[in-house]
């Protein structure tokens, strides 16, 4: 068992492969929590060659005895929710008895879809390339003080069919031409409701009973650091808070409980939909990584833009999360390149910009600095042991190390569970009382 409770999330633009590394980490844990977001979030992970890609429900679900838990900071689209639960159920995982839904989650209603596309495509050429899930409206719903909970569902009917007819009204308003029709609005909630019952809890306490019981829970992200609502590229971000902070305020466990925190960051950049990506390349090199590291979007098959590894981001991601290590991800895609970069810093037209900016103008305006490092030619692939790696792979991990202000505990040479370094003297070998 695991000597804390910690959180895992993205330090970059998403996509870093935590799926992968939170399911590794799980057998450790005794319950897995996800805090925000929604179904746009996409894990893929890869079980004896079997793949699973889990949009909702953690990850941890694929491991017999782990307790899931949606927490109250996601909003929960109930049909996703019901189709998830279906094609694990296919795949012969039972839900029922581990997975727990906040009643303090807000629900993502048929119509919050609609209103996603059409806020799209009223913003043009701003957009910001959302998934179109309904997940930004939900939370501007929640944040307007008129979202309906999961507990709004199993509650009062009168009160629900109030607020359902009230939301109803609004969305009228809001769209021209439009008489969407309450009633069977409400009787459908209703049947959610009804289906959700077996799973809806009261999370916060659960959870501090679990850690006060001596077992330990992993706090599992989604998107990530640069997405987050408040500290990431904003507009071109998610609706919630994807960095540490959204742990607390996203599942009700004070700042105490969480023991350590672990980002994940491949060992290069990409970004799915718009928004600056400093280290962007294009042509062939772009191509290269795009096709080496499948960079397709898991939710919705987007390509993902691909760049070098950017310190700025992660640096700033380590002092906003408050990082304790790094899992690397994804450091075979670089095999056979005969040089990487690595991009430390930015030059700006006022001179050089070594910390991450608020302002995007200037994030889109910023040069990086590279330094260039020799590639390696023997294969990273499936190496499981840190001094298996080739001298230059070796280097090339120490100098983001370096440039990035946090040590890499686990790097992750392939998309197995078992293609994986845990170094041995890592702050992560002590979380798993390795040391
Ligand atoms: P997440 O949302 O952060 O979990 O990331 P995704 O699931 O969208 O993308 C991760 C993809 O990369 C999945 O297909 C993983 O199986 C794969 N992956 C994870 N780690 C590695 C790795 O070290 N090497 C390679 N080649 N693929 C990896």
């Amino acid at each position: 068992m695991s000597k804390t409770n910690i959180a895992v999330l993205g330090a970059q633009w998403g996509d870093e492969g935590k799926g992968k590394i939170v399911d590794m980490l799980t057998p450790h844990f005794a319950a897995v929590a996800r805090y925000q977001g929604g179904h746009n979030a996409g894990h893929t992970v890869y079980v004896q060659g079997k793949k699973f890609v889990l949009h909702l429900i953690p990850s941890g679900i694929l491991h017999p005895g782990v307790t899931c838990i949606i927490g109250n900071g996601v909003v929960v689209d109930p049909q996703a929710l019901f189709k998830e639960v279906d094609e694990l159920a296919r795949m012969g995982i039972d839900v029922n008895g581990r997975l727990l839904v906040s009643e303090k989650a807000h629900v993502i209603l048929p119509y919050h879809r609609e209103l996603d596309v059409l806020s799209e495509a009223r913003r043009g050429e701003r957009k910001i390339g959302t998934t179109s899930r309904g997940i930004g409206p939900a939370y501007e719903d929640k944040i307007g003080r008129r979202g309906i909970r999961v507990c709004d569902l199993l509650g009062d009917r009168e009160a629900l069919a109030q607020e359902v007819r009230e939301n109803v009204s609004a969305r009228n308003r809001m769209i021209i031409d439009s008489t969407l029709d309450w009633k069977p609005l409400f009787d459908q909630v209703v049947a959610f409701g009804e289906r959700m019952r077996p799973w809806v809890a009261d999370v916060s306490l659960f959870l501090d009973r679990t850690i006060k019981q001596g077992k330990n829970v992993m706090f599992e992200g989604a998107q990530a650091t640069l997405l987050d609502i408040d500290h990431g590229t904003y507009p071109f971000v998610t609706s919630s808070n994807a960095s540490i902070g959204g742990v607390c305020t996203g599942l009700g466990v004070p700042p105490k409980a969480i023991g350590g925190v672990l980002g994940v960051a491949k060992a290069y950049t990409t970004r799915v939909g718009e928004g600056p990506l400093p280290t962007e390349l294009s042509g062939e090199l772009s191509e290269r990584l795009r096709e080496s590291g499948q960079e397709y979007g898991a939710s919705t098959g987007r390509p993902r833009r691909c760049g070098w590894y950017d310190a700025v981001v992660v640096r700033y991601s380590a002092r906003i999360n408050g990082l304790d290590a790094i899992a690397l991800t994804k450091l075979d895609v670089l095999d056979g390149l005969p040089e990487v970069q690595l991009c430390t810093g930015y030059k700006t037209a006022s001179g050089s910009m070594m910390e991450f900016p608020a302002d995007l103008r200037l994030l889109a305006a910023a040069e990086p600095v590279y330094e260039t490092l020799p590639g390696w030619s023997s294969p990273t692939k499936g190496v499981t042991q840190f001094d298996k790696l080739p001298a230059e792979a070796q280097r090339y991990i120490r100098r983001l190390e370096e440039a990035s202000g946090v040590s890499c505990a686990i790097i992750s040479t392939g998309s197995d569970r078992d293609e994986t370094i845990v170094r041995g003297d890592s702050v992560v070998a002590g979380w798993l009382g390795r040391v």
